[in-house]
């Protein structure tokens, strides 16, 4: 608080240098938010009104609000039944004549078919967005986000692996994008405060693009650069966790998992499991119960009222998203959880699991 810029200053350029760093591309752009960076990012790549974007609706509602927040249209394409993330060929079948980009989501911090996607992006003349939220930490063979993709997109919420309650990041390779990118993060001017500081004299500002408010501040930088340092020790803890749960529910009949690709490395943000749809409800409840705390990630987007009464979207249009939409429960998965509270998890989700077997084997 006693600095001089607590706006967008030089923390945050040590943490754009430092993340930069850690992911291996050449610029990041400290941002406010993630959605407010597909935002930005959309808006950097000139699209807008008239235009589609890919996306899927396995995801949080802000990577297709993003879209229709620049008044274009989110064309979805379902997703594996395996792990939940965009499917390569649906996104192929999707494709029209007013498609601008593909928006893949990294579900659970497991990275997309990036390969894959890139090569249908370059095929039909397509940016590729990266909506990295759930995997600033993971990465597929030598891959990180932000490498295949003209940009990936991060957010330090507070839920997510690295956080300053709110928060995000565009990275990219590409230099000329950055600067425009910067440039839209604040209004479309032609420079921020921190070089019109340096300036020995007073020169004018110029507004260049029609920008957004969605710069990042030097206090969230202060609170992310030293979570910099523990990010490769907090991964580490986070796959022991997965690694226990997933030796745990082995042979349990009612709980299939998120398969993990050959080659990928987790970031392991979110841990769900996939129960039967018709239980589903009943596991939350329970889980509840025992004060567990769960959540839903996520019903298809698509199926929400907004969606729904809006773009005209009904039950069955993407039935991959849908099933897995009905059956998944997010378990706790944090870098302080403890051994023998995973332990407490995985007995408690066994003992539902046999309570609802037992049930269903009743005579009614
Ligand atoms: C959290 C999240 C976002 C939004 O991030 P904010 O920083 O809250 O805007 C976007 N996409 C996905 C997949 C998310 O999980």
């Amino acid at each position: 608080m006693s600095s001089l810029f607590l706006t967008t200053g030089p923390k945050v350029r040590s943490f754009e240098a430092a993340l930069a760093d850690f992911l291996g591309v050449a610029e990041v752009v400290g941002v406010s938010s993630c959605t407010d960076a597909l935002i930005v990012t959309l808006a950097a790549l000139d699209i807008g009104h008239g235009d589609e974007v890919i996306t899927t609706p396995m995801t949080f509602s802000a990577t297709s609000n993003a879209v229709l927040l620049r008044g274009s249209r989110p064309v979805f394409a379902d997703v594996d039944p395996a792990t939940g993330n965009i499917d390569t060929e649906a996104v192929r079948k999707a494709i029209t004549g007013r498609t601008k980009a593909i928006i893949c989501v990294h579900l659970y911090g497991h990275m997309c078919d990036v390969a894959g996607l890139r090569k249908l992006a370059h095929e039909h003349n397509l940016f590729l967005i990266e909506d990295a939220a759930h995997c600033v930490d993971g990465h597929r063979g030598e891959l990180r986000p932000g490498r295949v993709g003209d940009v990936a997109c991060f957010s330090f919420y507070a839920t997510k692996n690295l956080t300053s309650g709110e928060g995000g990041a565009i990275a990219t390779n590409d230099s000329s994008l950055a600067e425009r990118l910067r440039s839209l993060r604040s209004h479309g001017l032609d420079r921020g405060v921190a070089e019109r500081h340096r300036e020995s004299s007073y020169r004018h500002w110029d507004q260049l693009y029609l920008g957004y408010k969605a710069n990042l501040t030097d206090l969230q930088a202060a609170l992310l650069l030293p979570q910099l340092p523990g990010i490769g020790r907090r991964l580490e803890r986070r796959k022991e966790i997965a690694a226990r749960y997933r030796e745990g529910f082995k042979g349990i009949p009612m709980i299939a998992l998120p398969e993990i690709e050959a080659g990928v490395e987790s970031a392991y943000h979110l841990f769900t499991i996939w129960v039967p749809a018709e239980f589903r409800d009943f596991f939350l409840t329970e889980l509840g119960r025992a004060e567990i705390g769960v959540a839903v990630n996520y019903r298809p987007v698509h199926l929400t009222t907004y969606y729904r009464r809006e773009l005209g979207f009904a039950p069955g249009a993407f039935p991959v998203a849908e099933s897995i939409g009905s059956r998944t429960v997010s378990l706790p998965m944090y870098p302080g959880l403890e051994d023998k509270e995973v332990d407490y998890v995985i007995r408690t989700v066994i003992e539902i699991s046999e309570r609802v077997a037992a049930a269903d084997r009743e005579p009614s």
